[in-house]
């Protein structure tokens, strides 16, 4: 089974065919003019990871909502269970640019992290 991508690892954005054992297993890859695009290929296909960025709602601050993401790319797999728990977050204390609202987001070794400083509401 033959698959076809695009490595996103650069902007030259080589046409990458990847060969599949099954569904979740590369067996070889073609296309990839340096050895990030064969990494990127098996990397999205056995095990995807992606950078969460949302918002979770505050109490007191000058905005309601705070943009957050995650420190580092998490599973892909795991993506659902993370908007589950940014719902139940809320930050009622000023926070920081890159200040943790959730240390250790979970179990994943991650932080979820402010993408901007936020101040009391008036
Ligand atoms: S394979 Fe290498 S050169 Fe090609 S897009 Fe990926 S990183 Fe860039």
């Amino acid at each position: 089974m033959k698959r076809t991508m695009t490595c996103i690892e650069c902007p030259r954005g080589c046409a990458l065919e990847v060969t599949l054992e099954n569904e979740w297993k590369v067996s070889s890859v073609a296309g990839h003019q340096c050895p990030r695009g064969e990494k990127y290929a098996r990397q999205e296909i056995e095990a995807p990871m992606r950078t969460l960025t949302t918002a979770v709602l505050t109490r007191g601050l000058e905005l309601r909502m705070l943009p957050v993401r995650t420190s580092a790319p998490i599973p892909k797999g795991r993506l659902m269970d993370a908007m589950s728990a940014v719902k139940k977050i809320v930050v009622s204390a000023p926070v920081e640019t890159g200040q943790a609202v959730a240390e250790n987001f979970l179990g994943l070794g991650v932080d979820l992290v402010a993408t901007r400083g936020l101040g009391p509401a008036d």
